[in-house]
């Protein structure tokens, strides 16, 4: 699947300027000093075909040695220090518009390239990216992803995953608007993970089927479906072939819910009425024509 990626040492040496003409003792200093930073950059470029227009591009890609894993959040995101490897999981063809996660990239169909052509590529204007990407950036570059995955009709756990991802970006974010974009996102996340989970085959993005079945319980729980969470929870828990810190993790939840549910016996709970999306209004948020977030990598 991933046979169009070529890791082009070529191009990362002459990057780090060991062909460059260097003329004295203090420029080969200065040289040797800046190969070492771009030698520590947690960052390197895989060359990628876009298999839409074959556009061949430079994809920033985190090193792997890079990667600082500080702890888990109950729905699996994971939070990392020094760099945070979320942002570059979009790869972005700059001159046809596709994009998709990195594992997607390549796996288009033929009836699927003629639909980013005609409803991507016909309308796509592009922008210049930066070197380093922030989370702005990288919430664009999973909702030009998702509109990518709209116009293909793909599968539903695709979307899933991406509307989680999108969720997980909000939730960086801590503002009281991006609390709200998160829990859109997570339960746009959550009905396409039911689908998936009901007609696709395990493993989905390395999840096999117990960890989705507690994922579902768990997106039900912090979009405020209390109920039904806790019937993908009490799954969990009595299936025998389910691993013991699965089944604990799902216990975990439950008391959670217990504990929520007796503190907001006299209060309201999570409000679920914003919740309620569409997919009319999915789509409008999303959408080139009205969505002014993606409008300005788009002609009008
Ligand atoms: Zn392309």
């Amino acid at each position: 699947m991933d046979k169009k990626i070529i890791f082009n040492h070529d191009d990362l040496i002459s990057d780090f300027g060991i062909n460059a003409n260097i003329g004295d003792e203090n420029n080969k200093i200065i040289k040797e000093n800046e190969l070492e930073n771009k030698l520590k950059s947690p960052l390197y470029n895989t060359k990628v075909t876009c298999p839409v227009c074959e556009n061949v591009f430079n994809a920033l890609t985190v090193k792997s040695s890079a990667y600082r894993m500080i702890n888990k959040d109950s729905d699996f995101f994971i939070r990392y220090s020094l760099i945070n490897p979320y942002f570059y999981d979009v790869w972005v063809c700059n001159s046809c518009g596709y994009a998709a996660m990195r594992s997607d990239f390549n796996t288009l169909r033929t009836i699927e390239i003629e639909q980013v052509s005609k409803l991507i590529t016909s309308k796509w204007r592009g922008r210049t990216y930066p070197k380093i990407y922030d989370i702005h950036i990288a919430i664009e570059r999973y909702k030009l992803s998702l509109l990518n995955y709209i116009v293909i009709n793909a599968k539903s756990s695709k979307m899933a995953i991406n509307c989680l991802k999108l969720a997980w970006m909000y939730r960086l974010l801590e503002t009281e608007n991006a609390k709200k974009l998160e829990l859109k996102y997570l339960d746009q996340a959550l009905e396409r993970l039911k689908d998936a989970y009901y007609v696709e085959a395990f493993p989905l993005y390395g999840l096999d089927k117990y960890n989705i079945m507690y994922l579902i319980g768990e997106l039900n729980r912090r979009t405020g479906h209390a109920n039904d969470s806790l019937i993908w929870f009490s799954s969990v828990i009595t299936t025998p072939e389910v691993k013991e810190s699965l089944k604990r993790l799902a216990r975990d939840m439950k008391d959670l819910i217990k504990k929520d549910e007796f503190k907001n016996k006299n209060s309201s709970s999570v409000s679920t009425e914003n919740l309620k999306c569409s997919e009319n209004n999915f789509d409008e948020e999303i959408s080139t024509k009205k969505s002014s977030f993606l409008s300005k990598l788009f002609k009008r």
